[in-house]
């Protein structure tokens, strides 16, 4: 079985969020793989070692990405490429990732590609159903559960809190949604042996690709933090004085009836 991971390295949301020069302060911040990235990488690890094969895990982004590559090695990933797109591009959006990760794709003979459901960051969603499209392979989104038998693949997916049972055929890209399996802590040996899994860079050169192949469809306007909640508002009095006067503010202040 041969399988792909593709792995984002995402800005840890559990960070206090600023923001500066229109965009995201990264400074000081953690990173680390997307979550849904992780059971991505455990369920691929799990379905080789019951079927055999590889596990090959995908970034595109900075050489700061090789931490959580390694990470995902020292999981049990069997390799690791970072597709480095620091010297070539300046901006990309949801286009330029997926288009890269399928170019490399292409010609790998995926059986399997994993991608997380969303990114905690960028959290659009777009690139696992991206990638399928442009290899022009099936793919289903919010798996729970997966389970290959030869050609045939069963599985369970998330819809809105129920489930719902598809089986279709390899290749195929799925999505992975929490609940899927718990993922793995690195062990020690595990670590020790990340360090001589390969771990593969390229650039767009590498890919035949040039800038204007790639070049972002969409352009971000504007960042900016929701709103601060304003304190709340404690009524006191009777009972029937503060029904009264919470009726007054829903339609004086907050104007919803
Ligand atoms: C060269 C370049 C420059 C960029 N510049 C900017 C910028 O200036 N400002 C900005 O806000 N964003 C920038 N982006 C990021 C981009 O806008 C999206 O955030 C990104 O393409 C993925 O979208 P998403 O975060 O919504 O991921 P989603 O579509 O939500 O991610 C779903 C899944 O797709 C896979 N995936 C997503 N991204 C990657 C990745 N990089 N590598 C491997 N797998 C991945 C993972 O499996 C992930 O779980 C840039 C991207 C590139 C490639």
């Amino acid at each position: 079985m041969n399988i792909y991971v593709l792995l984002k390295r995402t800005f840890d949301t559990e960070e206090k969020i600023t923001i500066s020069g229109g965009s995201i302060n990264e400074d000081g911040a953690e990173f680390i793989i997307n979550p849904y990235d992780e059971y991505g990488v455990e369920e691929a690890i799990q379905i080789r070692d019951s079927h055999g094969g590889e596990v090959t895990v995908v970034s595109v982004g900075s050489e700061e990405a090789e931490k959580q590559l390694r990470t995902a090695l020292a999981m049990g990933a069997d390799k690791a490429v970072l597709i480095n797109t620091e010297d070539d591009l300046e901006t990309g959006d949801e286009y330029t990732t997926a288009k890269i990760l399928a170019e490399y794709l292409k010609d790998k003979e995926a059986d399997i590609i994993f991608a997380g459901n969303v990114a905690i960051d960028g959290g659009s969603g777009q690139v696992g159903p991206r990638v399928a499209d442009l290899l022009d392979i099936p793919y289903v989104t919010t798996i729970t559960n997966i389970q290959v038998d030869d050609e045939t693949v069963n599985i369970v997916r998330d819809v809105e809190g129920n489930s719902e049972t598809i089986q279709t055929t390899l290749p195929l890209l799925v999505t992975a949604q929490q609940g899927l399996n718990e993922p793995r802590y690195p062990s020690l040996p595990g670590i020790m042996k990340a360090k001589k899994k390969p771990l593969e860079e390229l650039e767009l050169d590498d890919l035949d690709l040039e800038e204007e192949d790639v070049e972002a469809k969409t352009k971000t306007i504007e960042i900016y933090l929701p709103p601060k909640k304003e304190a709340g508002r404690v009524l006191e009095g009777e009972l029937q004085d503060q029904v009264k006067e919470l009726i007054h503010l829903l339609h004086s202040e907050a104007k919803v009836i």
